[in-house]
């Protein structure tokens, strides 16, 4: 137990004079004050709360709140913070060296794990990196290499990562703060990158037909987190998996939010449909920062060393890393959580989504396992054009609502809540208890 832990708290997560004193000092010399740009609140309106540690579903800011946390170090946490196992893992590799940049015993259990557990991984191979953009603009230059082909299609909305190629149409940062590419990203780096929106199966044909022979990949998370949780419509996958198959391009999962979130071997387990490819993510490391790409032995075969396409890290593999996410998976092997999360969060969403239509609110809830998302609209959300029909007022007032009675969650209507084992009962009637009440404000504002 850590001293922030035993201390007496109270449930108001705005930031306090001891949080925006920090967060005074770190805009002095880190741009905007963070080292992400959505942690620094802009679309929710107050400062950010500093954090002083964490454990189990609750965050513990420094200025002695205690809060229930549905952001989850933006999704890695499924086991809760601080998990006894994990924290050894890395505490013992710790002891045996930080990093030496050579080959370790760890990596290769690791990667045989991984190939198990992911089914695009089986009889394939995979590579450890160190984030998921690595992961994500590796998977693309691979697949570039494989096909020689250059152009790729990605879904508006969609967030690989913050490489040149990808910041087109980008979730995430990018819609939360309104910034439809980016400043300092060449023309020349986006010409090959084709968008098409989410769910929408003929406009990926239309793509491949005006580019005959010219696609190298689809790059798609199979459910989407990057605005809000949007899940893939019936048969959406599967038709990519046909299209892809059919026109040789190589088709890559994003699955840094959703690999074991939303099943073990995530969404392409889920639905029962197999990519070329797959980036990992998040969870993958257990709170320490790990990536990975992998897939199709043929494929994988033409990354250096043993083929022409290079990519390289000194920190790829590092021991802290792969003893974290070894340590986490092994956990997530033995205990099968999914059937247990899949309840908790399923129960949340419908329990919100009642005390949204107690107060007269407008939501529009979408979940799947571990993952959700409460949009500020009516109807149905299957795109971005629709996710960005959302009352981001309402939002922004429901996030300073639910951070001042205790609940913590992504300062943007445009991501994901992530649910973690450790999400008891005690957690949600907190939640439920501060969503009634901020419910209630979102409806007084608007005078209904
Ligand atoms: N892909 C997806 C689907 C993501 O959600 C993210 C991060 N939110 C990334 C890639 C980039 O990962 P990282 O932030 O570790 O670079």
């Amino acid at each position: 137990m850590t001293a922030s832990e035993q201390a007496p708290h109270h449930h108001d997560g705005r930031a306090g004079e001891r949080s925006r004193d920090l967060f005074a000092a770190a805009r002095a010399v880190i741009p905007g004050g963070v080292n992400s740009p959505v942690r620094a609140f802009a679309s929710v309106g107050g400062e950010p709360p500093f954090i002083k540690s964490a454990r189990g579903p609750y965050i513990y800011t420094e200025d002695g709140a205690e809060l229930v946390d549905y952001v989850g170090s933006w999704g890695p946490a499924l086991l809760g913070h601080g998990r006894e196992e994990v924290v050894e893992a890395v505490i013992r590799a710790a002891r045996s060296g930080l990093s030496f940049g050579a080959c370790t015993a760890a990596e290769t259990v690791f990667a045989e794990r991984l190939c198990e557990i992911v089914p695009a991984l089986r009889g394939g191979m995979v590579r450890l990196v160190s984030s998921g953009t690595e992961a994500t603009m590796s998977a693309l230059r691979l697949a570039r290499g494989y096909t020689g082909r250059s152009k790729i299609i990605k879904a508006e909305g969609g967030y690989h990562g913050h490489a040149d190629m990808l910041l087109v149409a980008a979730g995430s940062g990018a819609a939360t703060l309104g910034i439809p590419g980016s400043a300092g990203v060449p023309a020349a780096a986006v010409v090959d990158t084709l968008t098409v929106p989410y769910n929408d199966l003929e406009a990926v044909k239309r793509s491949f037909a005006a580019n005959p022979g010219e696609i190298a990949a689809i790059i798609i998370e199979p459910i989407a987190g990057n605005m809000g949780c949007v899940p893939p419509v019936a048969g959406y996958l599967e038709g990519l998996r046909e299209l892809c198959t059919a026109e040789g391009a190589v088709l890559i999962f994003d699955e840094v939010m959703t690999g074991f979130r939303v099943a073990l071997g995530g969404a392409q387990e889920r639905f029962g449909v197999t990519p070329d490819m797959t980036c990992l993510g998040k969870i993958i490391g257990g709170g320490m920062p790990v990536g990975a790409y992998g897939g199709r032995r043929e494929i994988m075969e033409k990354i250096a060393p043993l083929g022409p396409v290079y990519q390289a890290g000194t920190l790829s593999g590092n021991p802290l890393g792969v003893a974290a996410g070894l340590a986490t998976l092994e956990i997530l092997v033995q205990e099968n959580p999914y059937p247990a999360l899949e309840k908790t969060t399923r129960a949340l969403v419908q329990a919100l989504a009642e005390r949204a239509a107690k107060h007269g609110v407008e939501l529009s809830s979408n979940q799947v396992g571990a993952m959700f998302c409460g949009f500020f609209r009516g109807g149905e959300v299957r795109d971005y054009s629709d996710a960005k029909g959302s009352d981001t007022d309402s939002f922004g007032l429901f996030h300073r609502e639910m951070l001042a009675r205790g609940v913590y969650l992504a300062p943007s209507q445009f991501e994901a809540g992530f649910v973690s084992v450790t999400h008891d009962g005690a957690a949600i009637e907190q939640t439920l208890a501060a969503a009634d009440g901020a419910f209630a404000a979102v409806a007084a504002s608007k005078g209904a």
